[in-house]
């Protein structure tokens, strides 16, 4: 058996997609989000799949211990979970602002920690986030999850330099617009509207699929080549 991966937000869009694209090139995989029903019913047979809201790092840390017991350790950490509720920022509620944070930015500091000093300790591993093309340039409408896109890049980038004499790698994955449910918590109809042209216009987006081959590409690379950072988007998109 190949080893271990573990997914944030894996019950729907790109982190589904993972599932299964790692599942289908031989690996056990721990599924993590907070609808863990939706996980159960994938068509996966070596999974492990857990209740996790990624602001929580004791959730996070007892999944990976519960499906390291049945697997071995977590060889790559893919922290996905993300939201985006779009609206102008006078008019965003602090909760909105500060869920975006909280999931977006403290998730992916929960997934890392989860898993970091073991990766080391190991001197092996692969930590893999989910930014966004929203993560180097700035749009309307989007600022505090361009705020929380950027952290990432810098997180990724920062503990990256401190650990790459530990052997273990770090990728920052950035696509542009992708088709999927991210747009679900945007309630302002003016600006879905206004994303839904955008993504018609280029024909959905990206699929959830191509991100996850994508980012299986890099991990699927030998340990000592380490893909610092993939920006991609639909061949239409030309932002
Ligand atoms: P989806 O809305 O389809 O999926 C989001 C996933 O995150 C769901 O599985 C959801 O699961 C999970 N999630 C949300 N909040 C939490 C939480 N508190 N705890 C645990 N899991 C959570 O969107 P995408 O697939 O598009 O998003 C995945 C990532 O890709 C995000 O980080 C997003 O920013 C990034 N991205 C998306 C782009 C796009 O255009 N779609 C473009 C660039 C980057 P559940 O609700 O069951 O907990």
């Amino acid at each position: 058996m190949k080893k271990l991966i573990a997914i944030t937000g894996a019950s729907s869009g790109i982190g589904k997609a993972l599932a299964y694209k790692f599942a289908k090139e031989g690996h056990p995989v721990l599924l993590m989000a907070r609808r863990v029903e939706i996980l159960e019913k994938f068509d996966i047979k070596n999974k492990v799949c857990a209740k996790v809201d990624v602001q929580n790092f004791d959730e996070i840390k007892n999944a990976v211990k519960l499906a390291e017991k049945k697997y071995g350790p977590v060889d790559c950490m893919i922290n996905n979970a993300g939201i985006m509720p779009l609206d102008l920022y006078k008019d965003q509620s602090l909760e909105d602002k500060y869920s975006t944070m909280d999931i977006n930015v403290k998730g992916v500091i929960n997934g890392i920690d989860a898993v970091l000093n073991d990766m080391i300790s190991r001197k092996e591993g692969t930590i893999i986030n989910i930014g966004s093309i929203g993560g180097r340039y700035v749009f309307p409408q989007h600022s505090v999850y361009n705020g929380s896109k950027f952290a990432v890049n810098a997180i990724t980038e920062g503990v990256r330099k401190e650990v790459a004499g530990s052997n273990v790698r770090f990728t920052l994955i950035a696509p542009g617009i992708v088709d999927t449910e991210l747009l679900s918590l945007t309630k302002n109809q003016d600006i879905l509207d206004g994303y839904k042209n955008l993504k018609k216009e280029l024909k959905g987006g990206l699929s959830p699929e191509a991100v996850a081959d994508t980012t299986y590409y890099t991990y699927s690379l030998p340990q000592m080549v380490n893909v610092k950072e993939i920006i991609f988007s639909h061949t239409n998109d030309g932002n």
